[in-house]
C-alpha cells in the first residue's frame, strides 16, 4: 500500500519549510503540518521584524553544541552565500548591519514569502492548524494520528523547534518523539536570553534602564565585546544574550565597563597631569553620563585622584574593569531566542540530519543540539540542516 505522501515535515517554520521546498524541488510529495496558524511566525518576529537571515562569517566555532563537529558538513554543504543567492533571486533588499549579519531592509515577511513562494513552485502542501496526537513507525514509514485524521508518509521530518517563547507556538513535541523512537536528549534550556538580577543589584541599576554601553562580558573562558543594556527586569543587549548561553546557574559574570581602555593607566597618567579630576570625571568621559553616575555612586567615588593611592586606583580600575555580577537567572523560555540541548546529535547522521538506527527519520533545526551565536547563525543552521534532509527525505 502506497504513503498519502512522500515526506511529512512537523513544524512549518525556518527548517522545515526550507527542508519541505527542497523536497519537493526532487520530485517528492511533501506535507508540512503545523498547529499554529500562521507559518514562520519566528521569522516574522525575528530580528526585530527585519530577520537577521544569515551571517555571511558564519563557522562552526559560532555554534553550541556537546557534539561540536556535527554541524560543520551541513554547514558547509549550504553556505550564507547560498541562502543570500537564494533571496537575491526572489529580489529581497537586504542590508548588512554589523559585520556580516544580513537583515531585510523592509520587513521579515520577504523571507517567509521566499519560504513560502518556493513551497509553492516546489509543490509541497502546507496544512496549518492541524495538531499530531500520535506517531507510530509502520512497515512502509510512519503513520500519523492528526487533527485532519490519519496520514502515511516514508519519511518524517521533525522540524518542531524548541522551546522559546511559547505563545509563539513552541512545545516539546519533537523531543517526545524522539524519546518515543529511543533517542537520547540532552537537558535543555534557555539561551540568547536577558539575565535577571538580585533585588539588591536590581535596584541599584534601575534608574539605568534603557541605558546601552559596550562591554567586554565573559564566563566560563567565553568572552563576547559588544553592547550591554540595562532594562527594567535585569541585563540584556548583545553581550548579555550571547554569553547567557555559555552561562550556567550559579556563574558570575565579568564585565570589562571599558575594554577599550587602559583603565589603570589612564587614572594614573590622569592623577599626575590633572590632580583635581576625579573618577566620575573620566567615568564620563568614556561611559554614558548616567551609566557613569550610577557607577559611581555605587561605589561612592568621591574627591579628586591626588587624594587616591596607587592601591585606590588599582581597586577603582579591578571595579570598572572586572565588574563581577552574579544574575539571579534568566527571563527564561518566556523570552529566549533559542533552545538549547535537544536530540543528541551523536544518534543522527550529519550529511543527512537522519536518525542512524531508525530509517526514514530526520531531525533539523533547533530541535537538536546545535545552537548558535547571535546573528544570523540560527537562521543559517535552520536553513542547512534543513536542506540537508531535504536532499534525500
Ligand atoms: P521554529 O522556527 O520555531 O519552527 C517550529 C515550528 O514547529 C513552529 O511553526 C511551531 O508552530 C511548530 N510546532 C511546534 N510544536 C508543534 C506541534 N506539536 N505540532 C505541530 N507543529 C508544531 N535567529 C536568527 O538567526 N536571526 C534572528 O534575527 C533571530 N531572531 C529571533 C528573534 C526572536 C524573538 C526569537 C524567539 C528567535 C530568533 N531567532 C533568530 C532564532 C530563530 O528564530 C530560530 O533559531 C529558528 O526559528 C529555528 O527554526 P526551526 O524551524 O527549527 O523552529
Amino acid at each position: 500500500m502506497s504513503s498519502d505522501y512522500d515526506v511529512i515535515i512537523i513544524g512549518a517554520g525556518a527548517a522545515g519549510l526550507m527542508c519541505a521546498a527542497t523536497a519537493g524541488y526532487r520530485g517528492r510529495k511533501v506535507l508540512v503540518i503545523d498547529h499554529a496558524n500562521k507559518p514562520g511566525k519566528k521569522i516574522l518576529m525575528s530580528g526585530g521584524g527585519r530577520c537577521n537571515f544569515t551571517n555571511l562569517n558564519s563557522t562552526p566555532a559560532n555554534f553550541l553544541s556537546d557534539n561540536p563537529h556535527y554541524c560543520i558538513s551541513a554547514l558547509k554543504r549550504y553556505t550564507p552565500q547560498d541562502f543570500l543567492e537564494l533571496v537575491e533571486r526572489h529580489g529581497v533588499e537586504h542590508e548588512e548591519k554589523a559585520a556580516g549579519q544580513l537583515f531585510c531592509k523592509d520587513s521579515a515577511k520577504d523571507i517567509l514569502n521566499v519560504l513560502l513562494t518556493e513551497c509553492e513552485w516546489a509543490g509541497a502542501e502546507i496544512r496549518l492548524k492541524t495538531s499530531v496526537s500520535g506517531v507510530q513507525g509502520i512497515d512502509t514509514g510512519y503513520k500519523l494520528a492528526t487533527s485532519a485524521g490519519s496520514l502515511t508518509c516514508e519519511s518524517l521530518v521533525i522540524a518542531s523547534g524548541g522551546l522559546s517563547i511559547p505563545t509563539m507556538g513552541a512545545t516539546g513535541f519533537g523531543y517526545d518523539i524522539a524519546r518515543q523512537f529511543g533517542l537520547t536528549l540532552l537537558p535543555t534550556r534557555a539561551g540568547l536570553v536577558p539575565f535577571t538580577l538580585h533585588p539588591e543589584l536590581k535596584e541599584q541599576l534601575a534608574p539605568l534602564s534603557g541605558v546601552s554601553c559596550p562591554v567586554d562580558v565573559s564566563c566560563r573562558d567565553q568572552h563576547f565585546r559588544e553592547p550591554m543594556l540595562v532594562t527594567h527586569r535585569g541585563l540584556s543587549g548583545p553581550s548579555m544574550l550571547q554569553i547567557s548561553s555559555y552561562w550556567h546557574p550559579g556563574d558570575e559574570l565579568t564585565v570589562d565597563l571599558l575594554p577599550a581602555n587602559r583603565i589603570h593607566e589612564d587614572l594614573l597618567s590622569l592623577r599626575k597631569n590633572k590632580p583635581q579630576s576625579t573618577v566620575g570625571h573620566y567615568l564620563g568621559q568614556h561611559l554614558p553620563k548616567r551609566f557613569a553616575q550610577a557607577y559611581n555612586d555605587m561605589h561612592g567615588w568621591t574627591g579628586p585622584l591626588q587624594g587616591y593611592k596607587n592601591s585606590d586606583l588599582e581597586q577603582v580600575a579591578e571595579a570598572l574593569g572586572q565588574w563581577h555580577i552574579k544574575p539571579a537567572g534568566t527571563e527564561g523560555y518566556r523570552t529566549a531566542e533559542v533552545t538549547l540541548g535537544g536530540v543528541d546529535t551523536r544518534q543522527l547522521s550529519s550529511k543527512t540530519m537522519a536518525v542512524l538506527e531508525r530509517p526514514n527519520l530526520y531531525f533539523i533545526g533547533e530541535v537538536v543540539d546545535v545552537t548558535g551565536h547571535l546573528g544570523g547563525h540560527n537562521f543559517q543552521w535552520a536553513w542547512a540542516s534543513g536542506v540537508a534532509a531535504g536532499n534525500v527525505a
